[in-house]
C-alpha cells in the first residue's frame, strides 16, 4: 500500500553502514572483529555531567522546554562562544538541537531553495551532501590539497573554492578539525574563505564539533572573520563524550536561528530536557570539564601517533592529522578500489574501517582511533600479517 518517496529513494545507501553490518554479521558468527569505524569517543560521559542529569530527573525537569532550548543553557552557550571562540552570539541568537546533526539539517532546510548550490570541501563528512540534497540543494564537492608529505594535505584551496562559485551558490560548508581528514584549517585560510563569502555574498556553515580535539595546531572560528556570514555549529557529543545524549547547538544571525527554530518547532520540538541540563553542567563546571577534555586530548594524541607511525611503517601512507580522531590511509597498495581494500581489511585482518567512497576520498580508508592503545597495537599486528 505504500510507495517510497523520490526523496527516500534518492538517499545513497551508505558504505559505512554496509561495512558495519558485515562486521556485525561476522561478529555474530563468532569472529573476533576490531571496530575502527565508529565516530565516537570510547570514554563514558564524565561523572559531573551524569550527576547533573540525574539531579535534573530528580528535580522533575522532564517536561517540554522552549523549542530553542532552556534559557540557562542558551546563556551558557552564548558565554562559551564568547569565552572559547571570540564569537558574540546573544542567547536569542543560539539554538539547541538534537545533536549537531540536527543543527546542520535545520540550517540547510532553513537556507536552501531547490537548485541552490553548496560548496563542500572534499573529503567531507558523509552527511553533508545527503542533507543538502534532502533540502533540495545541490552539493558541489571541492577538492582539497593532496597530501605530498606525511605532514600536509587535505587543506583548503581557496582559489579552487572560488572557481566553483556560480550564481546559484549559497553556502560554503567548513569542518575544521575535519571528519574524515583530521585536517585543521589555519587562520589565514579561514580568513580568505570569510573574505570570499563577503565578496560573493555567501553564507558559511562552520561545523566545529571537533574543536577541542586539536593536537598542537591553532584552532580558530571562521565566524570571527565574518560574523554576519557565518553560522557556527557545535555540540556536546565529541568534546564531552556525550554522543547518546543528542545535544548540539548553533549560533548565528538571529533571523537564521529563528527560521531554524520554526522548522524544529514543527518537527522535533526541543532537544531532550535531561540532555540539556547535562550539557549545561558540561559548559558551566569548567574545571571538571577542562580536566576531562585535556585528559582525552592527550590520550587521543598518543593514539594518533601510535597509529600513524604504525601504518606508515607498514607501507600504508597516512598523513598525520592535526585534529579529531580519524586517519585517512592510502590503501591502494592493498587494493586500488577502497571498497575492496575495506573488504580485505574486514575479511582477512578482521579490522572494520570505513572505505572513503562516501567521504569523497577514493583510494583511502578511514580508521577511527577513539580506542585503546592496546587495541591499536593489535590492529597494527593484524595489518602486518595481512
Ligand atoms: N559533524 C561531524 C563532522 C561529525 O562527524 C558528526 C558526528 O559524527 C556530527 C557533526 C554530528 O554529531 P552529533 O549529531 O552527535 O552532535
Amino acid at each position: 500500500p505504500f510507495s517510497l518517496s523520490a526523496r527516500a529513494l534518492s538517499l545513497k545507501p551508505s558504505a559505512t553502514v554496509a561495512v558495519t553490518s558485515r562486521a556485525l554479521e561476522l561478529r555474530r558468527a563468532g569472529e573476533d572483529i576490531i571496530s575502527m569505524s565508529v565516530g565516537e569517543p570510547d570514554y563514558d560521559t564524565p561523572p559531573h555531567i551524569r550527576e547533573a542529569a540525574v539531579q535534573a530527573i530528580r528535580d522533575g525537569r522532564t517536561r517540554y522546554t522552549p523549542v530553542s532550548g532552556v534559557p540557562e543553557l542558551r546563556e551558557a552557550i552564548s558565554e562559551k562562544f564568547r569565552r572559547e571562540n571570540g564569537l558574540h552570539y546573544a542567547p536569542d541568537a543560539v539554538t539547541v538541537n538534537s545533536g549537531g546533526k540536527q543543527a546542520i539539517f535545520n540550517a540547510f532546510l532553513a537556507l536552501l531553495n531547490p537548485g541552490d548550490e553548496v560548496l563542500i570541501p572534499a573529503p567531507y563528512w558523509v552527511s553533508y551532501p545527503e542533507m543538502v540534497a534532502l533540502a533540495g540543494g545541490v552539493p558541489v564537492p571541492v577538492p582539497t590539497t593532496t597530501p605530498t608529505t606525511p605532514d600536509n594535505g587535505f587543506q583548503l584551496d581557496v582559489q579552487e573554492l572560488e572557481r566553483r562559485v556560480t550564481p546559484r551558490t549559497r553556502l560554503i560548508v567548513l569542518n575544521s578539525p575535519g571528519n574524515p581528514t583530521g585536517a585543521v584549517f589555519p587562520p589565514e585560510a579561514l580568513r580568505a574563505v570569510a573574505d570570499l563569502a563577503v565578496r560573493r555574498g555567501l553564507g558559511i556553515v562552520s561545523d566545529e564539533i571537533y574543536e577541542h580535539l586539536v593536537y598542537g595546531a591553532e584552532q580558530v572560528s571562521v565566524g570571527t572573520f565574518a560574523p554576519e556570514h557565518t553560522l557556527t555549529i557545535n555540540g556536546a557529543s565529541k568534546a564531552y563524550a556525550m554522543t547518546g545524549w543528542r545535544i548540539g547547538y548553533a549560533g548565528g544571525p538571529k533571523e537564521v536561528i529563528a527560521a531554524m527554530n520554526a522548522l524544529q518547532s514543527q518537527s522535533t520540538s526541543n532537544a531532550s530536557s535531561v540532555g540539556q541540563y547535562a550539557a549545561l553542567a558540561a559548559l558551566t563546571d569548567h574545571a571538571a570539564t577542562a580536566r576531562f577534555v585535556q585528559g582525552a586530548r592527550a590520550a587521543y594524541r598518543e593514539r594518533r601517533d601510535l597509529l600513524v607511525s604504525g601504518l606508515n611503517a607498514l607501507g600504508l601512507p597516512t598523513p598525520t592529522p592535526q585534529g579529531a580522531f580519524y586517519v585517512l590511509t592510502d590503501t591502494t597498495r592493498l587494493h586500488p578500489d577502497e571498497l575492496e581494500a575495506g573488504r580485505l581489511l574486514l575479511e582477512r585482518a578482521r579490522v572494520a574501517a570505513v572505505p572513503g567512497t562516501d567521504f569523497g576520498a577514493p583510494g583511502r580508508v578511514r580508521f577511527s582511533y577513539a580506542t585503546s592503545a592496546a587495541t591499536l597495537q593489535e590492529v597494527l599486528r593484524r595489518l602486518a600479517e595481512l
